[in-house]
């Protein structure tokens, strides 16, 4: 789109990079801003709020304001029990369900040799750390369940048998080929209360 202010252009190229937005979403949504000045100031000043203060938790890998995460921080935590999610998301989904008081580790994705996730690209080697450190006791796997869900849950149940820690995974009731973020809060509280040894 040659005839297109070059600013606009650039725009439309970065809300492009967002997963689920093609160039012609990406083209509506800031045709779509260009008309709404106060907004774009909004939008502009959150984003760069964001670029000055967001960085990852040295722990946890959750987003982090300050030095740690809001719940790395919480002495009400309980350190012991590391619940292990695929992304942000995740933790979203969980916090809802109001039913886990521990804290999380964020893989960063889901095992997917296909598209050259390999084991070395997620945070594992991180988590054994935190279980060599930190008196855990227990890991709960809290992944998809799909293809890279399973295929993850099997490795990390595999790798952590060197480790003095118990494995749990949710119990049952997550649909087959459901993501932890769409469950409902109901289903995904209870399939975490009944979380089951690996
Ligand atoms: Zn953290």
């Amino acid at each position: 789109m040659k005839h297109l202010p070059d600013f606009i252009q650039r725009l439309i190229n970065e809300f492009d990079k967002l997963p689920g937005i093609g160039p012609k979403t990406s083209a509506r949504l800031v045709f779509n801003l260009m008309h709404r000045k106060e907004d774009i100031k909004e939008l502009s000043m959150a984003l760069s709020d964001a670029y000055k203060n967001i960085h990852l938790c040295p722990l946890c890998y959750n987003l982090a304001e300050n030095e740690l995460c809001s719940i790395c921080a919480n002495p009400q935590r309980d350190k012991n029990i590391i619940c292990v999610v695929a992304n942000n998301q995740d933790v979203e989904a969980i916090e809802k369900t109001s039913e886990f008081h521990g804290v999380y580790h964020l893989l960063n994705g889901l095992l997917s040799p296909l598209e050259g996730i390999t084991p070395d690209k997620l945070k594992i080697h991180e988590l054994a750390e935190r279980i060599k450190n930190n008196g855990v006791k227990e890991i709960i796997l809290a992944l998809d369940q799909s293809l890279e869900g399973e295929a993850t849950a099997i490795y990390l149940s595999k790798f952590l048998q060197d480790y003095p820690v118990t494995v749990t995974q949710l119990a049952r009731g997550i649909p087959m080929g459901a993501n932890i973020e769409y469950t409902d809060e109901i289903t995904l509280g209870s399939a975490l209360k009944n979380r089951k040894k690996v």
